[in-house]
């Protein structure tokens, strides 16, 4: 009797080894949505990181600094003499930052919640996953790029990126150069200097946006 009712009520292996399978390929149809999802909900972080960047950070900076913007890196003589991103890092944390330390920027608003390693330029020494375009429109080619610019000067400012995600700490002059296009799902964010930020799907071109990053020198 025992015997028999063992036959009829045990799982045999080949059954065990068919839920497995079609656990897993359950599984391997879920796990990509639930990946794009997550990477989605990512890129709105971006986006809103950007517009703060613009608020909490530049806004403050225009204000305390007699309406002008601080250039993308040191300069010899203007206040701070530090590089954009330390100088916004300052106004959050109220925290001086020394040396080149990835560890300070980590989950800040200076800091691509999609970055990682595979999208920082190779041989970069230092990225926070934004960039700051090196000539903004209305000053021209800057070839030390430290030039402050007075903000009320920048005409056309809504169709103008000022800070983008990036695969090193500027953006280049000449445009598209560090712009990351393909980091985001829905491709790369942009602050404009209006204030405004928004994602530019991958496959956007400098012709389509001409004024997008500095080589509207001539509009
Ligand atoms: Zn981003």
């Amino acid at each position: 009797m025992a015997t028999r009712y063992k036959a009829h009520h045990g799982f045999t292996l080949t059954a065990l080894l068919v839920v497995i399978a079609i656990i897993s390929i359950m599984a391997a149809m879920i796990l990509p949505v639930l990946s794009k999802a997550r990477r989605l909900a990512i890129q709105t972080i971006c986006v809103s990181n950007l517009k703060q960047v613009y608020v909490g950070g530049f806004m403050h900076y225009v204000d305390d600094f007699g309406g002008f913007i601080s250039g993308v890196k040191e300069g010899p003589t203007w206040p701070k003499n530090r590089q954009w991103d330390k100088i916004l890092y300052d106004y959050y944390f109220q925290k001086q930052i020394r040396y080149h330390n990835e560890a300070y920027f980590r989950n800040s608003i200076l800091w691509c919640p999609e970055r990682s390693y595979n999208t920082v330029k190779p041989g970069a020494y230092w990225n926070t996953g934004y960039g700051m375009q090196y000539a903004l429109p209305d000053r021209g080619w800057d070839p030390g790029y430290y030039t402050p610019t007075r903000m009320n000067t920048i005409r056309k400012s809504s169709q103008k990126g000022l800070v983008s995600d990036s695969w090193d700490w500027h953006t280049g002059w000449n445009l598209f150069n560090q712009f990351r296009l393909d980091r985001h799902v829905g491709g790369g964010t942009v602050l404009f200097c209006d204030g405004h930020s928004r994602l530019f799907p991958p496959g956007t071109t400098s012709s389509a946006y001409p004024l997008l990053f500095a080589t509207a020198l001539a509009e």
